[in-house]
């Protein structure tokens, strides 16, 4: 098994100079979940490498309260630096652990060039790609009132359209190597009568460009109560050859490979035998390995 979506700092605190040593402790407690290599995956937006680039994003919006909300949440986030970042995961990698240096990566409609610019100096072994927010709405963020009020003054079938065509233009633009949380837009537990149409077009997306598709267990600590993606889109996915990772998406030690062993009963469900791992956004595929059964 693979965690291939870890961040080192919870949203809410401040980022801290990362160390071997928290590098280690992620390491050390996904091997005793049977999972054997973790990627770390922080968010390109904890970034001043992001922010000099993509700072301002928002100011286009007409919406002033939720411009007013994405600008306080990038200042409340945007101060760590990439460099040490990047160093910090390569000195864990040199020094033994099971560890690929990563990022998630969120999507700017229109900007995926000047970020994958950005992100060509940096030795990357995967690069995730998330759709967490449209145009400036954080449709996941549970803790912001703002986003929040936005869900019952939308339809959701129109939510979907939207999340399913910045999905396709991110997976379009050849930016990241993973498709996140695939269906994140149904974090709230709101999902269309009908959902097939979307999921065709997401497992469409990610096909065409070549995408590998994470299975996360970050779902089932969400109101939906489902691991990403749900089972007709894992379906879907498993139908066009797409590759794999399995991810928890911790933000914290002890989510480190959430619910590891119920994620490989997944895979066992759908017939899926191999994971994807990377290096240098090189794709490789690994033997689906048992993960030691949850408490
Ligand atoms: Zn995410
Ligand atoms: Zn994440």
């Amino acid at each position: 098994m693979l965690d291939y979506h870890l961040h080192l700092w919870p949203h809410g605190e401040r980022d801290r100079q990362p160390t071997l040593d928290q590098v280690a402790a992620y390491c050390e407690r996904a091997a005793a979940a049977g999972v054997h290599e973790i990627a770390l995956t922080e968010h390109l937006f904890r970034f001043v490498q992001a922010d000099r680039l993509l700072r301002g994003f928002w100011d286009d919006e007409p919406d002033a309260a939720l411009a007013a909300s994405m600008a306080r949440y990038w200042d409340d986030h945007a101060h760590a630096d990439l460099d040490a970042y990047v160093d910090c995961a390569l000195a864990a990698r040199d020094a033994g652990l099971p560890v690929v240096v990563g990022l998630e990566v969120d999507y700017y409609r229109g900007r995926m060039d000047e970020v994958a610019g950005l992100l060509s100096g940096y030795p990357f072994d995967v690069l995730l790609g998330s759709v967490h927010w449209l145009g400036t709405w954080r449709f996941d963020d549970l803790s912001d009132p703002v986003s929040m009020a936005q869900w019952p003054a939308r339809a959701v079938d129109a939510v979907w359209d939207e999340y399913a065509l910045a999905i396709e233009e991110l997976a379009e633009s050849g930016a990241v190597d993973v498709l996140a949380h695939p269906d994140l837009v149904k974090v709230t537990g709101q999902v269309p009568d009908a959902p097939a149409e979307w999921w065709d077009r997401l497992a469409e997306a990610a096909a065409a460009s070549g995408l590998a598709a994470e299975v996360s267990s970050a779902g089932w600590r969400k109101p939906v109560g489902e691991a990403y993606p749900a089972p007709g889109l894992l379906e879907r996915f498993c139908a066009r050859g797409l590759g794999f990772t399995t991810a928890s998406d911790a933000h914290r030690l002890p989510d480190v490979a959430d619910r590891a062993g119920e994620l490989a009963g997944l895979l066992a469900g759908a017939g899926i035998t191999t994971l994807r791992s990377f290096r240098g956004r090189m794709p490789s595929e690994v033997a689906v390995t048992a993960a030691v059964p949850g408490p």
